[in-house]
């Protein structure tokens, strides 16, 4: 059987275009902002560019005014835009308004879609997904989930509160995630809230002073007190707020796995580059057999990981949940982005951790990754569970 990995032209064409353009138009941009987009001013100007490029919202489909990519198409596109730290903005499928568009465009009625996902397409508004609870509420365990809405006539009333929800910080609305049956534990009993930002019960609280300062608006505590929505503010079904999270989990697993794996790429050809000029010890510091090793092994994780991306990504096109291997996807390239940034940082010296040059800033901002989505030790639980189970159920056949 042929097995072809390339992506289809079109999609090929579009990759070289988002190439292109981030190197001639973001990275510039992102290198007198140190990596950091703080203004509404230079996201708006970088959508603008990139819209006259062609190269704007390749993910969601035509109608909303995007190039309809499956994931496999996505994984060649967001590579290409994730060699900037603000190509991923300039395009609109930075994180989370890329996975909220995932989940509008594949559960909200038509009326949301018009209300909430075609300005959030058009990159006239933001918007944040708020699962996150202070301890002891929902992190790693979803069911832990302790924010509440109560019915109440026309409606619902949330109460509760979030942390570390990126985005909210200017947001047009929040997804939110509040417990609509059952007590924190119970496995099921969330519905997803549609709450729009000037709602008078959601409150900020705090940005939460982090590691990473890149994702646009900053990671926010957020209050909701007294927050009462319309029924039209359900999502999907009432109870059904953890089948809808796998739907737009799995996907934005893996577009925050490729977004990064560009920056893997930038990491390393900033390495290479400093590697093939610098001389030390009578030779060029490429050819000392550790720096040689160094940049090996990041050769080998970048492909290991677009590897990965792949299968999962074929998985997902082809209706599945791809639980397995968008768990293991995400574990190994959370890990080898870090691994190939660190790398790249110590072959550049005490350049590396110079604000002169952006690598710092990187290290800084794939740090996270080996938490969000997922911590690695929860993959890793749950891939080993999935394998011991495929082995009970054919010990006992
Ligand atoms: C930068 C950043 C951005 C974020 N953005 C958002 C957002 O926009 N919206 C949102 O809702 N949330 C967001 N989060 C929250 C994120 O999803 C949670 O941090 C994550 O789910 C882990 O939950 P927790 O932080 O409560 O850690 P905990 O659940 O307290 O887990 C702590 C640690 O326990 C360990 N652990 C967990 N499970 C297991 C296991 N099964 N076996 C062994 N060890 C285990 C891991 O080492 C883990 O790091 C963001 C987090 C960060 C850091």
């Amino acid at each position: 059987m042929a097995v072809d990995l390339r992506p289809e032209p079109a999609v090929a064409e579009l990759a070289r275009r988002t190439a292109e353009f981030v190197r001639e138009v973001v990275v510039p941009v992102e290198e007198q902002h140190h990596g950091v987009a703080r203004t509404e001013d230079i996201r708006t100007d970088l959508q603008r560019r990139a819209k006259a490029a062609g190269v704007f919202a390749p993910h969601v489909g035509v109608g909303f005014g995007g190039h309809g990519l499956d994931m496999r198409g996505r994984a060649a596109v967001f590579e290409e835009a994730g060699y900037s730290l603000l190509g991923p903005l300039a395009l609109n499928i930075a994180a989370p308004d890329e996975g909220n568009m995932h989940l509008l465009e594949a559960i909200a009625t038509d009326q949301q879609r018009d209300r909430y996902l075609r300005p959030l397409a058009a990159g006239e508004v933001r918007s944040c997904f708020a699962m996150t609870e202070p301890a002891p509420g929902a992190g790693s365990d979803p069911s832990a989930l302790t924010t509440r809405a109560e019915r109440v006539a026309g409606g619902w009333r949330i109460d509760g509160r979030k942390w570390f929800i990126t985005g909210a910080d200017g947001a047009a609305f929040t997804i939110c995630m509040a417990r609509t049956s059952g007590e924190p534990g119970a496995q099921g009993g969330a519905t997803m809230f549609l709450v729009d930002g000037d709602n008078p019960g959601l409150k900020t609280v705090r940005h939460i002073d982090t590691l990473d300062e890149s994702l646009y608006g900053g990671h926010i505590e957020l209050l909701f007190e007294d927050c009462v929505v319309t029924d039209d503010a359900v999502l999907g079904e009432v109870d059904q707020g953890f089948r809808y999270a796998q739907v737009r989990l799995g996907p934005a697993r893996m577009t925050h796995c490729m977004r990064w794996l560009g920056l893997a790429r930038r990491a390393q050809d900033i390495a290479t580059e400093r590697a093939a000029q610098r001389h030390l010890f009578g030779s060029r510091l490429g050819e000392l057999g550790m720096v040689q090793q160094m940049i090996a092994d990041n050769e080998i994780d970048i492909a290991a990981s677009r590897g990965l991306i792949l299968q999962a990504c074929w998985e997902l096109d082809q209706g599945g949940s791809a639980s397995q291997a968008t768990s293991i996807a995400k574990t190994f390239c959370a890990e080898a982005v870090w691994r190939v940034v660190d790398r790249a940082l110590q072959i550049c010296g005490s350049l590396g951790v110079s604000g002169d040059i952006l690598l710092g800033r990187f290290l800084r901002e794939v740090r996270p990754f080996r938490i969000y989505d997922g911590p690695s030790e929860t993959h890793r639980w749950a891939i080993a569970r999935r394998v011991l189970r495929r082995h009970d159920k054919a010990a006992t056949r």
